[in-house]
């Protein structure tokens, strides 16, 4: 079925998503960072804390990069027409769904299926 998509409306979400995340991903950086061990100042406990806060900050890290990935894919699809299609069988994304993740590049059904 023929979508009339906002292609517009997409590629400035999609745009403005990618210059908050490389900010984020910027700011990022300095909090994962490898964990000092100076046993002097700090304490274990909360050489544990930092080492968790390093860990979660590493993750994060990790899905604002997928992120990034998967916008840039999505505005590649932008730019050849593909856009709102899903990636793997060609169906329309629910326009619902695009809002709600300009970035989504599957249909529910094929992301379902992936997990
Ligand atoms: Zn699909």
């Amino acid at each position: 079925m023929e979508q009339n998509l906002d292609i517009h409306f997409f590629r400035e979400r999609l745009a403005e998503r990618l210059i908050e995340l490389n900010d984020l991903v910027e700011t990022g950086d300095a909090a994962a960072k490898p964990v000092e061990l100076d046993q002097t100042r700090v304490g274990r406990l909360s050489r544990m804390d930092a080492m968790q806060a390093q860990a979660m900050s590493i993750e994060t890290k990790r899905r604002r990069e997928g992120e990034v990935v998967r916008i840039n894919a999505a505005l590649e699809r932008i730019n050849n027409g593909r856009f709102g299609n899903c990636l793997e069988c060609d169906e329309s994304i629910p326009t619902a769904r695009l809002k709600f993740d300009p970035s989504t590049l599957l249909c529910i059904s094929c992301a379902e299926s992936r997990e």
